[in-house]
């Protein structure tokens, strides 16, 4: 059996939006979308990132004229106890423990905080980084970028960009990496919200449950119960159909897993029911 990875899971900021955007049938009231980090440490490789959520680089970001229509879209609220650097140290880690981060697609919400981790190696698609890296002012905005969220140096020098030649099919996946070689942290390819979007399957300790984070391949449970958001959040998609496409490979790798957690990076439950267990281990 491959190894099971230690993990933290931490809500990173959230923003505001009408729910009913997310999934049909829920109110239009606005609730509350939380940004998931999650630290995974390999016994033999040590620890890794997945995704930063929000940062104050965040609002630097959106200060640039271009970006406004996302500030006044998704207000965002970052309680200092919940930033980064705040759950790092309180997780007895400091930034340079974590030898790389994944970046599950170049949405502001899920790289604002690379800069914490200007040594690490940054793993990401080939596909994803060739969406955003020629992009600024308005166009970089309709794809929720900011060149300034990314160290290109870095790229340059510790960037591990997965290529599709390399990648092996899986549970009905066509596109996956074993990032380790030991099967114990699978990179999958979730296009559709985003170009050349990475989920991520591993078992944690101690229970051994298999965890699949699906970042924004949906952003609630719902939608993988045939509840799929509506059509104004689908115009910000990537491609509409890519979205609908791995959804039906997501519900059906849940129905062949059931004892498979799917955790979109957004859904407040699902992320308030992780972060409970984190609290209260389950024995
Ligand atoms: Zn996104």
């Amino acid at each position: 059996m491959s190894s099971l990875l230690e993990t933290h899971f931490w809500a990173i900021g959230s923003c505001r939006a009408p729910s009913a955007l997310a999934e049909r049938g829920r109110p239009w009231r606005p609730m509350k979308f939380p940004a998931l980090a999650v630290a995974l440490r390999h016994p033999a490789h040590g620890w890794t990132l997945y995704d930063t959520g929000y940062d104050p680089h965040y609002f630097e970001c959106l200060r640039d004229w271009t970006h406004w229509p996302i500030r006044w879209a998704l207000p965002v609220e970052l309680p200092p106890e919940q930033r980064l650097e705040r759950r790092v140290s309180d997780a007895g880690l400091h930034s340079d423990d974590f030898r790389r981060v994944i970046v599950s697609h170049f949405h502001l919400d899920h790289i604002a905080g690379l800069h914490l981790f200007p040594r690490a190696e940054l793993v990401f698609s080939e596909d994803a980084w060739h969406s955003v890296e020629n992009l600024s002012g308005w166009r970089a905005m309709r794809m929720v970028y900011h060149p300034a969220a990314v160290d290109r140096a870095q790229i340059v020098a510790r960037g591990r960009a997965l290529r599709a030649e390399d990648a092996r099919p899986w549970n009905g996946f066509p596109l996956t990496w074993d990032l380790f070689g030991d099967g114990s942290l699978r990179l999958v390819g979730l296009p559709g919200h985003a170009r050349g979007q990475l989920g991520a399957v591993f078992r944690r300790t101690p229970d051994g449950k298999e965890i699949c984070l699906v970042s924004d391949a949906c952003w609630t449970r719902g939608n993988l119960q045939g509840r799929a958001p509506i059509r104004p959040a689908r115009l910000l998609m990537d491609d509409p159909a890519a979205f609908d496409d791995t959804l039906r490979r997501l519900e059906k790798f849940a129905s062949n897993h059931p004892d498979t957690l799917l955790v979109p990076t957004h859904c407040a439950e699902t992320v308030a029911g992780l972060q409970a267990a984190e609290t209260f281990p389950q024995s």
